[in-house]
């Protein structure tokens, strides 16, 4: 039985080690039984699963996942939390913690060790100052993954859910829905956590495509134009991919592609959709080559 996951049990525990929390590496420490539920359950971890989590903390959510993983391998940065992980999560014995930077860690070479490069579940509330770095990182190094359910921060979320149109929609919108169909699957306030962020939560489930929505010539190239595009978002499109370091083109040479691709010469980066990022990313790498 998970005995974290409420206040008490959380104060006891910090008590009892003294634990000092630290601000730059993002600690907020679930409290809330009802919220790591929903976790586990977007997440649909079962008996099959290997479960990679980010950040365990004092082992809230790694009982849980003990408790409906075959196996969990937990990556925590701080070594303070160290020997109140072994005190709580000292019931399992299908749970293996690495004292690491998981912005450090050979990810794929975990999985392939631990999992036969099968691929694995990657759940966690994540630390909020790197979430971007980890999730495009898990994504860029093609780690084996089925889906990753995650707490971010409640405006990382939209972004990363959001379309053309949207105030919200960017690159990290375009990156994650390349690799990913995003689901949010539940909203936190922040008394669901000690101590309380100063801002809203929410769990993000982001399943990973089989075969990628867009086929393009040059992924490297469509996300330099996706960046461009967004870099100075109040330029059309046309000036945005001339200003920027990223596209190295004359100005007629990018609003020829712009016209090839059959929209107005003034349309914002913003209008876009992924489809006609690709396309533009291939009448641009068609152009260079
Ligand atoms: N999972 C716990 C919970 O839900 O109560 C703790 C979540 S807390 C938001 C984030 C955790 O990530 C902290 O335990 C923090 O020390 C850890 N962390 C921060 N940066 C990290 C990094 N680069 N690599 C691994 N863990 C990290």
């Amino acid at each position: 039985m998970a005995t974290l996951g409420n206040p008490k049990e959380t104060i006891e525990i910090l008590n009892k080690y003294h634990f000092i929390f630290q601000k730059k590496f993002g600690q907020n420490f679930l409290i809330d039984n009802h919220v790591l539920d929903k976790i586990i359950k977007a997440a649909g971890v079962t008996r099959e699963d290997m479960v990679l989590e980010i950040g365990p903390g004092i082992g809230t959510l790694t009982q849980y996942l003990c408790e409906s993983a075959r196996e969990v391998i937990a990556v925590e940065i701080d070594k303070t939390l160290i020997p109140i992980l072994d005190d709580t999560l000292s019931a399992y014995d299908n749970v293996t913690v690495i004292n690491e930077d998981i912005l450090k860690l050979d990810i794929n070479k975990l999985v392939q060790e631990k999992n036969n490069g099968k691929p694995v579940k990657i759940v966690a509330n994540l630390p909020y100052y790197i979430t971007t770095p980890i999730i495009m990182g898990l994504f860029e190094a093609h780690v084996p993954v089925d889906n990753i359910t995650v707490m971010v921060q409640k405006e990382v979320a939209d972004r990363m859910q959001s379309g053309p149109g949207s105030k919200d929609y960017g690159a990290l919108s375009l990156a994650v829905q390349y690799y990913a169909d995003p689901y949010i699957a539940a909203n936190v306030p922040p008394n669901c956590f000690m101590p309380r962020p100063n801002v809203g939560s929410a769990v993000i489930r982001l399943t990973l495509h089989g075969d990628k929505p867009v086929k393009v010539k040059d992924e490297k190239l469509m996300f330099k134009i996706i960046r461009a595009s967004f870099n100075q978002r109040r330029k059309t499109l046309v000036n945005g991919l001339n200003n920027g370091t990223e596209i190295d083109l004359p100005k007629e040479t990018i609003a020829e592609a712009i016209s090839e691709l059959m929209v107005s010469p003034t349309i914002r980066g913003e209008a876009l959709t992924l489809e006609q990022f690709a396309r533009l990313s291939d009448i641009i790498y068609d152009k260079i080559h």
